[in-house]
């Protein structure tokens, strides 16, 4: 299995060349040259696997350079029942991504049952593991740097706490994160993980990380790298959970189901997209965005007009606070029919900060083949929500859960099953769930406490030259 780069002028490469990477060398993003198909048979076979042997059917249909016995240990070592054991009264951890039903065909998908109960830690955990195993092998070493506003700095610590070969430098703007994600990223002590507290906010941290990434001579004599949404590695570990989801709530390969995906970079949906590609029995997929809804703009008019940060809303689902969507081009290079020059063309557009449209040249009429609809959500929406949800179900939902609840409802037609896709527990979002409820939400009690842990980073100006000389230091 080669990968490709969707603007069509970068060599085709193998999984393990572009898993340590970020975008292709032509600015493109890197996908399959085909995806891998299931048959009815193999569905048939696939239901009832593990959650661990589920991800060895699937990954091991794209990945073909790594031995299928080192594949298998490093799948096997990721999906433990000990590391994704927050789960819900009447959950199973050996799900790994156990469901919830609300009503008859409507139920979670728990996503969140991981170390930094975010969906991010289902991708993350196994890149860490598969970051190790590549660069051991190759006898390499990485710097990770990156930029958080939460979610994804904690999940990236979590996963590569303690690997060899690998350094992470995680930027967070300094007093912006809420407690709690500040006490789960500070409260690592491990030699391996340099939080820095940025004096500014999360694009200062973002402009910083991009001023490193584009001086090629500091990046390659540091081996700067990134875990950010456009990884390959990270899409393909979130197909499995589709699978897992479909398997759960249907009893024969004739079933369809809906899956309703809250969405920022859309990452998460694009795996389902590919899901579905590959055969696996799904009728919607629904986008549901918060205020940011440049993705539901487009579905809803076939106008992709990304809005540039200035005009980002921060809301109570920030980690959906997103107006490029990175991930996006990887669906519409399928779309187009894998046209590189017209993706290139579309996203030369984009990149010099202009729109597109795709109604003109038909491809807008095509999106229903592929089953995507969308909605968004509000604060208002989100809040009635989780008291709807809490008063129905008796169920406390996260902030993002909630956009993606209130999108789902708008299509949920009793008799189709509905997964909404749980991507963060309620814990991780206090404050929010506070102004709901009236009440602080339920935290699993191992993070009782976590906010009086010793914290350990380093507060620094929003300079590059600053995290440059800090690099420099930390590995010599
Ligand atoms: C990252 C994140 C999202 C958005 O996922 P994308 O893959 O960027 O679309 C939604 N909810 C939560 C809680 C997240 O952390």
């Amino acid at each position: 299995m080669k990968y490709i780069s969707t603007r069509g002028q970068s060599p085709a490469l193998s999984f393990s060349q572009i898993l340590l990477g970020g975008l292709a060398p032509d600015g493109g993003l890197y996908l399959p040259e085909s995806y891998p198909q299931f048959t009815d048979a193999d569905l048939t076979a696939m239901r009832g696997l593990s959650y661990a042997d589920l991800a060895f059917a699937i990954l091991s249909r794209f990945v073909d350079d790594i031995p299928a016995a080192d594949l298998k240990a490093i799948i096997d070592k990721t999906y433990r029942a000990d590391v994704y054991g927050f789960t819900r009264k009447g959950q199973n951890a050996a799900d790994i991504t156990p469901t919830l039903k609300l009503e008859d065909n409507l139920y979670l998908l728990s996503l969140s049952n991981g170390p930094t109960l975010a969906f991010k830690d289902m991708a993350m955990q196994l890149l860490g593991n598969l970051f190790e195993y590549v660069l051991t092998k190759e006898g390499k070493t990485t710097n990770i740097l990156g930029a958080t506003s939460g979610d994804t700095g904690s999940a990236a610590e979590y996963a590569m706490r303690g690997k060899k070969g690998i350094r992470v430098f995680m930027l967070s703007p300094h007093k912006k994160m809420s407690r709690f994600q500040t006490a789960q990223m500070f409260s690592l002590q491990d030699e391996n993980i340099y939080n820095i507290a940025v004096n500014g906010v999360f694009d200062d941290c973002q402009d910083m990380v991009k001023a490193v990434s584009n001086d090629a001579a500091f990046k390659a004599q540091y081996k700067i790298g990134a875990v950010n949404s456009i990884n390959w590695g990270r899409i393909v570990a979130q197909v499995v959970y589709y699978f897992k989801g479909y398997f759960a709530v249907t009893e024969n390969n004739a079933q369809k189901v809906n899956f309703s995906v809250p969405s920022g970079n859309f990452g998460n949906v694009c795996a389902g997209h590919i899901a579905r590609m590959m055969g696996l029995p799904i009728d919607k997929l629904i986008v549901a965005t918060n205020e940011n809804d440049v993705l539901d703009e487009f579905f809803k008019t076939g106008v992709y007009s990304p809005r540039g940060s200035a005009k980002t809303y921060h809301t109570s689902s920030p980690s959906m606070d997103i107006s490029k969507a990175s991930n996006f081009e990887r669906f519409v290079f399928d779309l187009v029919g894998r046209d590189s020059d017209k993706t290139r063309a579309l996203w030369s557009k984009v990149d010099s900060g202009n729109s597109f449209d795709l109604n003109a040249d038909g491809y807008y009429a095509k999106i229903a083949d592929y089953g995507f609809v969308s909605g968004s959500s509000n604060h208002e929406n989100r809040l009635q929500t989780i008291r709807e949800t809490q008063a129905k179900y008796d169920v406390v939902i996260d902030t993002h859960t909630a956009d993606g609840l209130k999108v789902a409802l708008e299509y949920f037609d009793q008799k189709t099953p509905m997964l909404v896709l749980e991507t963060a527990l309620a814990a991780k979002f206090e404050d929010s769930i506070v102004e709901a409820l009236g009440h602080a939400p339920e935290r699993p009690a191992a993070l009782n406490g976590i906010e009086a842990l010793p914290q350990k980073f380093t507060v620094m100006d929003a300079d590059s030259a600053a995290i440059k000389q800090f690099i420099v230091e930390k590995t010599s």
